[in-house]
This record gives C-alpha cells, sequence and structure tokens, in this order.
C-alpha cells in the first residue's frame, strides 16, 4: 500500500468515488463551474463541510520528496484526493480540465461536459427535462456560446434563416437551443431588459429570465445573441403578442391598443403595467457590448410583424 493510500486510510478520509459524486453535485450546485482546488479557495472548504471533514482530516499533508532537487514538497492530502477524483471525471470525460476551460472562459476552472451534467443531474434526481432551463453550464453548450457572444455585428443582417432547420430531437437543435438562452440571460446580466427583475427559483437552480426571440422561431428566427432579449416572464409574453416593442434607440413603444383595454385589465394591485411602460419613456436596459444589441433589423421586423400598432 502506497504511502498516500496509508494516510487516507488512517485518516478514515471518504473514497475517490465517493468525492467523485460530490464534485458533481457541487458543480451543478454552482452552474457547471467550480474553481481549481487552489490554497484558500472556499471550495475546497465547501466540500470538505459535506463530508463533515474534521481539522487533522483538512491540514494533514503529505510529503513528497523530489529527487533532483533534493527537496521535500508538501501537499494538502484533501486538496489531492479532490485533484483526483477531479482527473478521474476528467478522463471519464465527465468535466473539462481547467487547462481546457481556460481557452473558452478565460477562467481557470473544472466545467461539467454533457455527460457529466447528465450524471449529476441523476445524483441529484432532478429529470432530464429539466436541463433545458437550468442555468448550467456545459463544455459543449459553453463552445456555442462564445461563438455568439463573441460573433462580430453583421450590416447587412437577416433575422430570420428560412433554411433554420425546426427538428426538436436533434441533439445539436438542443444544445444551440441552450446556447441561446444562456448567451442571450448573460449577456443582460440575468435581469429583464424593461424592468430589471432578478429572480432565482427557492432552490437557486432557475432564472426567471427568459431569452425571448425578436425574430420568433417560428418565424425562422436566428438563435443570434443581436436577434434576443431578456425578457421576464410578463415582458416576454406582452412583447411576443405585441403589446409593445422597441425602437430604433432602443426606447419602448406600447401598442395603441392600450385605449381599448378595460380599466380592471393589466394593473397588478393599483400599479398599471403598461401605462408605467409609456409615462416612463422606458429605454431597454442593455448588454455591455454594443455588438450584441439587438439588431435594428429584428427589431424593425417586429414592429412591422408583430406589434399592434393600429390605432382605434
Ligand atoms: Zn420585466
Amino acid at each position: 500500500m502506497s504511502y498516500e493510500s496509508k494516510m487516507l486510510q488512517q485518516l478514515a478520509m471518504p473514497t475517490r468515488k465517493e468525492v467523485e459524486r460530490a464534485l458533481l453535485r457541487t458543480l451543478l450546485k454552482h452552474d457547471g463551474v467550480i474553481k481549481e482546488f487552489g490554497f484558500g479557495e472556499e471550495i475546497v472548504d465547501e466540500i470538505a463541510g459535506e463530508f463533515g471533514l474534521s481539522k487533522d482530516q483538512r491540514s494533514a499533508f503529505l510529503e513528497t520528496i523530489y529527487r533532483k532537487q533534493n527537496r521535500v514538497k508538501k501537499a494538502f492530502l484533501w486538496h489531492r484526493l479532490l485533484f483526483r477524483a477531479a482527473d478521474a471525471l476528467a478522463k471519464e470525460d465527465m468535466v473539462s480540465r481547467p487547462t481546457r476551460t481556460l481557452q473558452l472562459t478565460r477562467k481557470r476552472e473544472w466545467m461539467l461536459t454533457e455527460k457529466g451534467f447528465d450524471e449529476a443531474l441523476k445524483l441529484c434526481n432532478i429529470p432530464t427535462a429539466r436541463k433545458e432551463f437550468l442555468p448550467t453550464k456545459s463544455y459543449e453548450v459553453q463552445k456555442i456560446v462564445k461563438r455568439l457572444i463573441e460573433s462580430r455585428k453583421p450590416e447587412n443582417y437577416n433575422p430570420c434563416d428560412r433554411d433554420k432547420k425546426i427538428i426538436k430531437t436533434t441533439r445539436e437543435f438542443t444544445l444551440r437551443n441552450r446556447a441561446f438562452r444562456q448567451a442571450v440571460i448573460e449577456a443582460y446580466t440575468y435581469r429583464c431588459a424593461v424592468c430589471g427583475l432578478k429572480l432565482k427559483s427557492p432552490d437557486s437552480l432557475l432564472w426567471e429570465v427568459e431569452a425571448a426571440h425578436i425574430v420568433p422561431h417560428y418565424f425562422f428566427g436566428r438563435d443570434d445573441v443581436c436577434n434576443g432579449i431578456a425578457l421576464c416572464h410578463l415582458h416576454h409574453w406582452a412583447f411576443d403578442v405585441g403589446w409593445f416593442t422597441v425602437l430604433d434607440d432602443y426606447r419602448v413603444q406600447v401598442s395603441p391598443q392600450i385605449r381599448r383595454l378595460p380599466t380592471d385589465c393589466g394593473k397588478l394591485e393599483g400599479f398599471e403595467f403598461f401605462r408605467m411602460l409609456q409615462r416612463g419613456r422606458v429605454k431597454l436596459c442593455l448588454p455591455k457590448r454594443d455588438e450584441i444589441y439587438p439588431h435594428h433589423n429584428a427589431i424593425r421586423w417586429h414592429r412591422k410583424n408583430i406589434f399592434h400598432q393600429q390605432r382605434v
């Protein structure tokens, strides 16, 4: 038995398999990414806390002798165990290594892969059907998000893609759909662009905000960030049915149909849902980079085809 194995046994440390499972659960809890296991990193303590590790278990270290330099290197046993578990997950293609993730997000983090994501859902008893709505990052989806976020603003942008395949079963479609949603809600920092609402479910797994297509999916609207706006459920619905649109200067315009709205409609406990938009000349809260602002061709299409502008 190796020196390391003996120490693990003597200190009754968790097994590598147990740590692998804890890592997958922790990754899911942290939206699919956790930092490298450096000294003083919170994540190292968080997982130790899950196992209820004692002070001795957390601070025990191994001494390795570097023969060449004839010096002793000390490494925390718990850090090594975490690394070995993460390394085993990477070999099984359940996570991407920090060196690989770095090329994608410029952060040294362990990130779930699609395979690891599925396994983490199973471990947490979360139905796979919820996968599409979770903000969890996966390496495969993040590759598409990177492409979407970094794309340049096309001059003659056509927000409709007639060749768009409306096939809901292909893996590529699902990944692209999730990438669109993630890229849009991240670009708008998880807030509704109209009212600023930022809210998570009580279990912290779901964001309230949705990624709305400006040219809708059923009109072959492209899955590009500049054909999207992050909106809360209520504003998403109101935008999709044409209650409001967006002008070229990104101010919100409410449909004149508002005049026909019965006085008991469109109110939340005395709060005038649409009239508030009209009066305040609300302007969209936009992403940091103007390259991914809603494209004028997309919002013009919405004004022409979805918005109810007919005066009554
Ligand atoms: Zn809203």
